[in-house]
């Protein structure tokens, strides 16, 4: 693979440097070539054009929508499928992975139609955002942003390829290591499908790997190693908490949305004073709990509260009897947090008073945390972690011994959330500082 991802309508040649004024028979030799050159890619526009309304027109979609739709049809019949890209490395504090669900039927009815590409429909290192553009005389266009992660799940990839792409390498390094602290954020606009990536599909899904999310698959491997370290003759515990983050408050999201208060002790280590952690038996015990737990959960319908405020699950593992509040015997600390939807963001500007006043939180919440999972990707010494109370609450993740941090970056492939999924992948790129794939690929 030549690391081209197909053709590119807009693709622009450099500007040529200025010559000195050739002889009249030459210029008129080159005038003339000039206009030829430009007549045949007229041609091809045309050409291009009639293929794009045939494929409307074999596909029964009509209008606009057929012309786009045939372009992303043309675009995608031209690219190649390329290579999955190789593990991140084990040695990798911070990785990044975006993951395109599937267009839901809804979508469809409401007019949507698919406009990402990524370069595997399992998991590739490439993804495409074609965006629709009107043009000034009216014409279509297509505007194909490129992008390209540690690794891009396309609407094939199921929550366990996931886990075991994303998530199993941090907690087995978790584990082999000295212990430390390893995040997992689920980033996206509402309806994106963080949640189905943090607490799976369920009983309904189609797919029996998408039944569980990353909240079973990481408790089912903080067991596994658990049971190996107690075959060795170290025992281990696991404990559980589950709060919530809204409007720059925490509540226990155990023990009936009790309001948690989040102090720094005189080591500066955060501490939710009066969370109710739960000693677990088992992962299957973990999951009957969050299913009793304060969270609606599964199929955020818009506005919902959820979408609105950040949830995190936190496994510790502790030698027996250790002190609640006390790190000196923490083996690892896990956390799974589902963000609240990033479009929220925007809302700080509405006119509404309730979601200006969620808007500006989330917003603020979302910029810091970008700060500072920036900060630890850099090696950074200062970590602002102080900005937010999401990002206070998780500061062990940022400045804890062996951080180890993973962003999936949640997008939706409908044309109608195209903007809010160019958002979220603008957001994903700045978290880790990555040259556009244009760029590195060349
Ligand atoms: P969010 O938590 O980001 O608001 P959800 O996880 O609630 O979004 O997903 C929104 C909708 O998309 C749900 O109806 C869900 O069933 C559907 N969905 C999300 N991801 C998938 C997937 N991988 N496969 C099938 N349906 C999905
Ligand atoms: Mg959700």
């Amino acid at each position: 693979w030549d690391g081209s991802f197909g053709s590119d309508d807009k693709k622009r040649t450099p500007l040529a440097p200025r010559r000195r004024q050739a002889s009249g028979v030459h210029d008129a030799e080159k005038v003339r070539k000039q206009f030829e050159q430009e007549r045949k890619a007229r041609l091809e526009v045309v050409k291009l054009k009639a293929e794009d309304k045939q494929w409307a027109a074999q596909h029964g979609v009509s209008g606009d929508r057929g012309l786009f739709q045939g372009m992303i049809a043309r675009w995608r019949a031209a690219s190649v499928e390329a290579p999955p890209p190789p593990p991140p490395a084990s040695d990798l504090r911070l990785s990044v992975f975006v993951r395109s669900r599937p267009l839901l039927p809804d979508e469809v009815k409401a007019g949507a139609f698919d406009v990402v590409t990524p370069s595997n429909r399992d998991v590739g290192p490439l993804l495409v955002v074609h965006e629709p553009k009107t043009m000034v005389d009216l014409s279509k266009a297509m505007d194909n942003h490129t992008y390209k992660f540690d690794a891009v799940f396309g609407e094939n990839a199921s929550n366990k390829r996931i886990f075991e792409t994303a998530l199993r390498p941090m907690v087995k390094h978790l584990f082999s290591s000295r212990g430390g602290h390893g995040t997992c954020f689920a980033y996206g606009q509402t309806g994106s499908g963080k949640t189905v990536t943090m607490e799976g599909l369920g009983s309904g899904a189609s797919n029996p790997e998408n039944e569980m999310g990353m909240y079973a698959y990481v408790a089912g491997e903080v067991f596994h190693h658990v049971a190996e370290a107690a075959a060795r003759g170290s025992p281990l515990v696991v404990r559980c908490g589950f709060v919530e983050i809204y409007r720059g408050k925490c509540f226990d999201l155990l023990a009936r949305k009790k309001k948690i208060e989040v102090m720094e002790d005189e080591r500066g280590q955060q501490c939710l004073v009066g969370l109710h952690q739960v000693e677990l038996e088992s992962a299957e015990q973990m999951l009957q709990l969050l299913g009793q737990s304060n969270r609606t959960t599964r199929a955020t319908a818009q506005n919902e509260t959820s979408s609105r405020s950040h949830a995190i699950l936190q496994l510790s593992v502790v030698t027996p009897g250790a002190q609640a509040w006390s790190d000196a015997e923490l083996r690892c600390k896990l956390s799974l947090v589902d963000l609240a939807g990033s479009e929220w963001a925007a809302k700080a500007q509405s006119d509404d008073r309730n979601n200006r006043l969620d808007g500006a939180e989330i917003n603020k919440s979302l910029l810091c945390l970008k700060e500072c999972i920036r900060a630890l990707g850099a090696h950074g010494t200062h970590v602002p972690f102080r900005g937010s109370k999401l990002t206070q609450v998780l500061k062990d993740s940022f400045v804890g011994r062996g951080s180890r941090t993973v962003m999936i970056a949640n997008i939706s492939p409908s044309s109608l959330s195209c903007d809010h999924s160019l958002n979220t992948l603008r957001y994903a790129q700045r978290v880790k500082d990555w040259q556009s794939a244009e760029q590195t690929e060349r």
